[in-house]
């Protein structure tokens, strides 16, 4: 058996000796462990995005990317500790409301080549584990996917803008349906581009009701 560890991935010291120890206190049992995340969900300040502009949809935050959260989104996409997956889905949990009704959630598409790297879809199996937490009335479907004819214009700004507005593509084989809710899911909002552009994309395909839930705010 041999193991593969690329130099630029950080790995945990924790996960060396205990792969499963609560990234919050260190015990020994899960990789979160339950009085960690009830603290996360108590002690968390409210949330408000930034420059989100006018029209934007309500948006629901588990926390700032600068506590707990951003060591465990680190962890479980960097180090691809995949039992925080169900940690995380249970903070997304605790932080979107109850919606009646059928609620789809839609993941913003991972790059491929991210997922390849990883092993996993990050933000795929939140998504998943998200809705068997939730019931029958939610589905996760990937109504978006990655445009694979955007083309690299530049690092600056404006040119980050124009690239997120060209990332996602409506998927043809799902159609939208105006009386459900789409969740709209991404791991971190930093420039709100990416999430931006996925808002506009599926109210440009027909979607009445979206709601942007996220696991950390930089
Ligand atoms: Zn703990």
């Amino acid at each position: 058996m041999s193991f593969i560890v690329k130099n630029t991935t950080l790995l945990n010291p924790l996960d060396l000796i205990a792969p499963h120890s609560c990234r919050g206190c260190g015990a020994i049992g899960s990789a979160l462990c339950d009085c960690c995340k009830n603290n996360i969900i108590a002690n968390r300040k409210a949330i408000k995005l930034k420059s989100t502009g006018r029209n934007f949809p309500s948006a629901f935050v588990v926390d700032h990317r600068s506590k707990l959260i951003g060591t465990l989104i680190h962890d479980y996409k960097y180090n691809s500790v995949r039992a925080l997956a169900t940690p995380l889905a249970k903070l997304l949990g605790q932080t979107i409301p109850a919606i009646d009704g059928q609620v789809v959630i839609v993941p913003l598409p991972t790059i491929s080549k991210h997922i390849r790297e990883r092993g996993f879809d990050h933000t795929l199996l939140i998504a998943k584990k998200f809705t068997r937490l939730r019931g029958k009335n939610y589905k996760v479907k990937k109504v978006l996917l990655r445009n694979k004819n955007t083309i690299q214009v530049g690092a600056n700004k404006s040119s980050r803008i124009k690239q997120a507005e060209m990332a996602y593509i409506k998927n043809n084989k799902i159609s939208i349906d105006k009386n459900t809710t789409y969740i709209l899911f991404d791991d971190v909002w930093t420039t709100g581009a990416s999430m931006k552009s996925a808002v506009k994309k599926l109210r440009e395909a027909g979607a009445k009701k979206i709601i942007v839930a996220l696991l950390a705010m930089s």
